[in-house]
């Protein structure tokens, strides 16, 4: 365990750690601090509350040198109006004794008088990805001195629909500079921003401790598809005794108001994700917080911004793609000396997940049986049937033995079952069973032998 003393970091921000009282760094400060000074790309994988504010904000401050030039050295950009404010505020209380430049800018407000900021020259820019565009376009801020771009809450900006916002700002940064990324959880689309913006980063994740196992009663049921997830939900959810208030996760906006147009007790759903408006987004959490609605249906990164606790029941509808995501996601119920209940539901194509949460907690997720009285549905979701690799349609008997409750019995004994992708050429070879290369024939014909 590290002190600050050991960051070997200048006098003044010292002083300044040591009056905010903080004593030694915390995990992902220890983690990324050297990284992030050496100039290296990062990316953090940790939550708000883990002081991963400080730490992008402490090798950046130690590193950035005096200077009167008047376009920004520092680049940082989050989701909302607050968190711009609250970083903003963070810089200036790490720096009294540093002679410093910083500004946040944000929408809703009146852009002349940021421009004015702006045009008075700065260090540092923390801003909305939109309003940061917007000066951008007026060239009263330019980007191309920008030498350390910070993403913060990058999952939670993706989510928000910013991704074109971040691809124009990225187009007027300028090639050599040092990207920093930061989100609490990984997603498809934190993949590909770091595929697409970063030089071999450094990733670092500060992981969960702690997982609440011993509150939360855990089982899973092996369901084939969507609609037969439907009504499994329907037939559990009837019971309002066990059920009072359930938070049901879901991957996709597209899932999640099929769920609810799909589920019975309509009165009873209330839905948010991204694509909601904020206003019905608030509306939809007072609804489930005041009882008025028993369901809440969310996706994982809407959920996490919203303070709702003491759930009854959080159910997976689909299993997440990321372990963590699955922890955030039980930690909402079994609080404050209740048992919680979780329920995982998942089908072959997420199997491979699901053993993924179970070594994450070093804990199989017991299996429940599936009900009798529950009916099987074979109708497929228009992302579960399957996608035809050359130009002909699979046949309705094709698509029916997709659904098959072989699934099952497979479950059941708990297989392992690898989502992959195959190539065309695999395809082929399955199809016509002949070796393509003469590798694949040697290869064949001494499987034969054995
Ligand atoms: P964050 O995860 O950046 O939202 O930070 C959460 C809180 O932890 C903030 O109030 C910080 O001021 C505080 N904090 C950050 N670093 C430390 C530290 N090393 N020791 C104690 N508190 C800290």
């Amino acid at each position: 365990m590290s002190t600050f003393e050991d960051f070997k970091i200048k006098k003044q921000l010292l002083s300044a750690i040591a009056e905010l009282g903080f004593e030694k760094p915390t995990p992902i400060q220890e983690a990324s601090y050297s990284t992030i000074l050496a100039g290296r790309d990062f990316v953090g994988i940790a939550q708000t509350g883990t002081g991963k504010t400080i730490a992008y904000l402490l090798p950046i401050l130690q590193d950035l040198k005096f200077s009167d030039q008047p376009q920004p050295r520092v680049l940082i950009l989050v989701p909302t109006r607050e968190l711009v404010i609250q970083i903003v505020k963070e810089i200036e209380k790490l720096t009294p004794y540093i002679n410093l430049r910083v500004t946040g800018v944000y929408g809703g407000t009146n852009i002349n008088t940021q421009k004015k900021a702006v045009a008075e020259g700065l260090d540092i820019i923390v801003g909305t990805p939109r309003r940061l565009y917007d000066l951008a376009l007026t060239n009263v801020l330019r980007l191309n001195s920008i030498k350390k771009l910070v993403i913060d809450e990058v999952d939670i900006m993706l989510d928000f629909g910013y991704k074109t916002q971040l691809k124009n700002i990225f187009d007027h940064l300028p090639e050599k500079r040092q990207t920093i990324l930061f989100s609490a959880t990984m997603t498809t689309y934190v993949d590909e921003m770091i595929d697409g913006f970063l030089v071999n980063p450094i990733k670092e994740t500060i992981s969960i401790s702690g997982t609440p196992l011993d509150s939360i009663r855990q089982e899973s049921y092996a369901v084939p598809n969507f609609y037969t997830k439907v009504n499994l939900l329907n037939h559990l959810l009837k019971d309002k005794a066990v059920y009072g208030n359930v938070l049901i996760f879901v991957a996709t906006k597209v899932n999640a108001d099929r769920l609810a147009e799909t589920l019975d007790f309509k009165h009873e759903i209330s839905v948010i994700h991204s694509s909601k408006e904020q206003n019905h987004r608030t509306h939809s959490i007072q609804k489930f917080v005041d009882g008025t609605s028993r369901i809440l249906i969310a996706t994982d990164v809407i959920a996490r911004g919203i303070d709702i606790e003491k759930i009854a029941a959080v159910i997976s509808f689909d299993t997440p793609l990321y372990p963590e995501n699955y922890i955030h996601r039980i930690g909402r119920t079994g609080r404050a000396g209740q048992e919680g209940r979780s329920i995982l539901l998942y089908n072959e194509k997420e199997v491979a997940l699901k053993q993924d949460i179970e070594r994450l907690m070093q804990y199989d997720i017991p299996l429940s049986p599936f009900p009798e009285e529950v009916k099987m549905s074979s109708q497929l979701t228009p992302e579960e049937k399957p996608k035809p690799l050359v130009p002909e349609e699979p046949s309705a008997k094709d698509a029916k033995s997709q659904v098959g409750a072989s699934f099952h019995e497979k479950s059941a004994k708990n297989s392992k079952v690898k989502a992959e992708k195959k190539s065309y050429k695999t395809i082929l070879k399955e199809r016509y069973k002949k070796p393509l290369r003469r590798g694949d024939k040697i290869q064949n014909m001494k499987k034969k032998k054995k």
